[in-house]
């Protein structure tokens, strides 16, 4: 008898796959690859090194996944998306050839205070209408003069924003937010505005560099597995049976006994839980794939496990293969059901998922 657990199976050809589909979509522009979260789950080591000599820079969000991907080998540029958040860390910024956003007057007078080895690559951030991180349009101009004259800072300053409905392909706040971005810059330097959103559905917001995220790892960013047809999922999320056993109709299965059967089945018990991150509160009706076929949980997933429905002509045997997502079973389908993004099944894996790269 063997039992596979609870495992990500990470598909490098899917992956350099989804690089070239997208540097076809934007032929013009160079490429951030967005690694930040362990590449969405998906195992930063393995990710940036498959794809490193097909990008120009990575984006992480912290200084500690930048020193990560150097500690790996990654000798290609690597850009802090928020900035550094302590200046103590210039110095280490500086001499990791790590880049970094600018994007408030605390971050801009510690690069003027500091005393570095050599300057820093920066990008300024500006605010179009996201609101969340970046300077206001009117302060644009202070900030990069003041930039410009930071001995500490690199020439050739560059410029970022980001979209927040870039998803919506009817929303006209994207084009607004491209423009008050263009009229910003005015040409000043190399920009980057659009990540997955921007790539797949504006094409004029593609600029100098692009930053895809989630379309990387062939997922679409608005939920719609149709948008990332000419795509790959790069994951499937796999466990197996460890138990078939027949249940009467009327029987509760589980926790709370949430669900009975309304007639006689076999019921399968898999070995993925909310200990995997695989969601508590997935409803009954959630599809899976055995053996070829769909079939739904039943019942309350369990730390370590879950139950299925496998009908009562069921063929299958403990050891089999379950698919929870991926290669057959679109994320987007789960994602829908659970209620949760995408964005958040993948990055919600716990480290007790074993991960396999495959091709
Ligand atoms: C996470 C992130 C991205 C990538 O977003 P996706 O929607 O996954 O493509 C791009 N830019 C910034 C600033 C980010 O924080």
């Amino acid at each position: 008898m063997h039992v596979t657990p609870a495992t990500a199976r990470i598909s490098s050809s899917a992956l350099r796959h989804n690089i070239q589909t997208i540097k076809q979509k934007a032929p013009h522009s160079k490429v951030i690859a967005v690694v930040k979260a362990n590449a969405y789950g998906h195992g930063v080591e393995f990710v940036s090194s498959a794809i490193e000599k097909d990008v120009d820079c990575f984006g992480v969000a912290r200084l500690s996944e930048a020193l990560k991907l150097r500690s790996n080998g990654i000798t290609k540029p690597i850009l802090l998306l928020e900035g550094f958040f302590d200046e103590n860390d210039l110095a280490v910024i500086a001499v990791n050839n790590i880049e970094t956003v600018v994007h408030n007057q605390e971050q801009l007078d510690a690069l003027q205070r500091a005393t570095l080895p050599n300057p820093i690559k920066v990008w300024l951030k500006i605010d179009t209408g996201m609101h969340r991180l970046g300077v206001n349009l009117a302060q644009v101009d202070k900030f990069y003069q003041a930039l410009k004259n930071c001995p500490n800072v690199q020439p050739n300053i560059r410029f970022m924003s980001h979209f927040s409905r870039a998803d919506e392909r009817q929303s006209n706040y994207t084009n607004l937010q491209l423009e008050r971005f263009l009229s910003a810059v005015n040409q000043r330097g190399e920009r980057s505005i659009a990540a997955s959103g921007g790539i797949l559905f504006w094409q004029n917001s593609h600029l100098e560099w692009i930053r895809p995220g989630i379309i990387m790892y062939g997922i679409s960013p608005d939920n719609n597995p149709d948008s990332v047809q000419d795509l790959a999922p790069v994951m499937s999320l796999i466990s197996s049976l460890i138990a078939i056993r027949p249940l009467k109709k009327g029987e509760p299965v589980g926790y709370g006994g949430a669900w009975q059967s309304a007639k006689d089945t076999n019921i399968g018990i898999v070995a993925i839980g909310y200990g995997d991150g695989y969601p508590r509160d997935m409803p009954t009706g959630t599809p899976v794939l055995i053996n070829g076929r769909r079939v739904p949980v039943v019942g309350r997933v369990s730390m370590d496990m879950l139950a299925v429905d496998l009908g009562a002509e069921s063929q299958d045997s403990v050891g089999d293969e379950v698919v929870l997502w991926g290669n057959g079973l679109p994320i987007e389908e789960i994602a829908e059901k659970s209620g949760l993004l995408t964005y958040e099944l993948i990055t919600k894996l716990t480290p007790r998922v074993l991960t396999e790269y495959v091709d």
